[in-house]
């Protein structure tokens, strides 16, 4: 199917030009006219020199330019934070507005959201992505969508921009729900692979090798078989998502099954290992620099 004119497109909005929100930003750029808003105006001005894409001072301006509205901030409280005052979004949406929340945000939290936006005449899809940085800057991630049927229509034809998997999970809430859990389990991963893998180093089995082994046999995962390869053994550790987010995440699902009447003792352990480690590593480390409170705890390096 070829793409309508330019001028035919819906105009987006993307506020939140964080390590993902900005990749995503600029694959929405290539198709479709962008206003874009960050806190720090800074990386708003720098992203718009790169990409050509119109700079708002508010929230709200940035939702006076578009017709469909992206968010990506940490938290669904950071979102809800943007909605109020005279320079908030909500005092910006054109009639008929569509706010997709990128955000790993909380389901409880987006229905709140939903209904607030459903009762001023707009609607909102909540989106959030897996596939990391690379994967936004591929156009290759991973989209969760909950709303209803109109608005995840609309919603399909700009996180495209971004995502080539795309998922419609159910009502509003529900794409959040799906990424809080997978995120659960990347977590629980990490964990366990710390103990593993700094267990066999005290006993004798260099890590290069362990994972080798692991990667060949059935207890292996993508934390074994592209995190650690790539970034502890390696010891690179590059900056891409902050483990202060995976702590997040997995206390949304934790909070999920809570609500959901279900026994959750791993992902409950899990969320207070991780919020040790956060304590410990500080709000900027690396989801993988977990590893690195086991390695701390038992003296090894897990380096190949
Ligand atoms: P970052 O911490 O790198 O960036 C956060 C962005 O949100 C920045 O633009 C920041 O602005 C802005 N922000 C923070 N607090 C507020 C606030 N109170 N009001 C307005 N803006 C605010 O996060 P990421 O980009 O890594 O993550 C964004 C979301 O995407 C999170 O929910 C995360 O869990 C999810 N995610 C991240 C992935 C990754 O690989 N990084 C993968 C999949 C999902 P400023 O520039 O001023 O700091």
């Amino acid at each position: 199917m070829s793409e309508p004119p330019l001028h035919a497109r819906p105009r987006v909005a993307f506020l939140g030009l964080g390590a993902i929100g900005r990749p995503m930003a600029a694959r929405v750029a290539r198709l479709y006219p962008l206003t874009v808003w960050n806190r720090t105006a800074e990386g708003a001005r720098r992203f718009g020199e790169a990409t050509g894409a119109r700079v708002a001072a508010t929230p709200r301006a940035a939702a006076e330019a578009a017709e469909v509205v992206l968010t990506c901030l940490p938290t669904s409280a950071d979102v809800e934070g943007l909605l109020d005052g005279p320079d908030g979004l909500l005092a910006g949406f054109r009639p008929g507005a569509l706010l997709v929340d990128c955000t790993s945000g909380s389901p409880a939290a987006s229905r709140r959201i939903a209904a607030r936006l459903r009762a001023a005449g707009h609607g909102f899809v909540d989106a959030p992505v897996s596939g990391g940085t690379n994967g936004a800057e591929a156009g290759s991630l991973t989209v969760m969508l909950g709303g209803e049927e109109q608005d995840v229509l609309q919603a399909r034809e700009v996180v495209r921009a971004f995502g080539q998997r795309i998922e419609h999970l159910g009502g509003v809430g529900t794409g959040h729900a799906m990424k809080a859990v997978n995120n659960a389990l990347l977590a629980v991963n990490i964990l366990a692979l710390g103990e593993a893998l700094t267990a066999l180093a005290r006993a004798g089995v260099r890590p290069g090798p362990a994972v080798g082994v692991l990667n060949a046999s059935s207890g292996r995962s993508f934390v074994s078989e592209v995190l650690v390869p790539e970034r502890v053994l390696t010891g690179r550790f590059p900056p891409t998502f902050r483990l202060a987010l995976l702590h997040k995440d997995a206390g949304i699902a934790a909070e999920l099954a809570d609500e959901c009447g279900v026994d959750h003792p791993i992902l409950a352990h899990a969320v207070e290992l991780l919020a040790r480690a956060r304590a410990i590593l500080g709000e900027e480390a690396d989801y993988i620099e977990a590893l690195r409170v086991n390695e701390r705890q038992a003296g090894v390096e897990l380096r190949a």
